[in-house]
């Protein structure tokens, strides 16, 4: 269904919303629109895709969970030693657990299979095999969440909101 990203006051995203919740927030006065697709929903009311809130409000920061998917997406689905991109991807720790290494957003990559064989239970220093880029974890939760919305082709009209995703 179709998804509505929803701006706080000050235009930053705020988040993610359904297309009716989204109607009630600009029936009730609540939100405005900013975007919309030309589909019409009822007569003369066109289906919101972008709408932002009258009165700012502030947001508790949220955790992104560290998931197999989620560290995938991070990665764009490309093995961060050698740069394949394809299915058959693996999880790789950069430092071996059996070492000590944990399950972190800085210590899991995606690494094909290849290269997960290859680099085995060594270190990338010794294993010669250097990362592409350090590990992060991802700073903001919304973020990660429109960066997947928009990679699926829909919604590139939110695109122009969320500047440096
Ligand atoms: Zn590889």
């Amino acid at each position: 269904m179709a998804k509505v990203l929803v701006l706080n006051a000050s235009y930053e995203p705020l988040n993610i919303t359904s297309w009716r919740r989204a109607i009630v927030l600009l029936l009730k006065g609540k939100a405005v629109e900013v975007e919309h697709n030309g589909k019409l929903i009822y007569s003369d009311f066109p289906l919101p895709t972008v709408i932002r809130l009258r009165h700012y409000v502030r947001v508790p920061y949220k955790e992104i969970p560290l998931t197999r998917r989620n560290i995938l997406h991070r990665d764009s689905h490309c093995c961060q030693y050698c740069g394949y991109l394809g299915d058959e991807l693996t999880l790789d720790h950069v430092i071996p657990r059996s070492r000590g290494g944990g399950d972190t957003w800085e210590n899991l990559v995606t690494a094909c299979v290849r290269c997960n064989v290859k680099k085995g239970n060594r270190t990338p220093d010794e294993s010669k095999m250097p990362l592409l880029k350090n590990p992060r974890k991802p700073y903001s939760s919304l973020y990660f969440e429109i960066t997947k919305h928009l990679k699926t082709g829909m919604h590139q009209e939110w695109q122009k909101y969320v500047i440096g995703a």
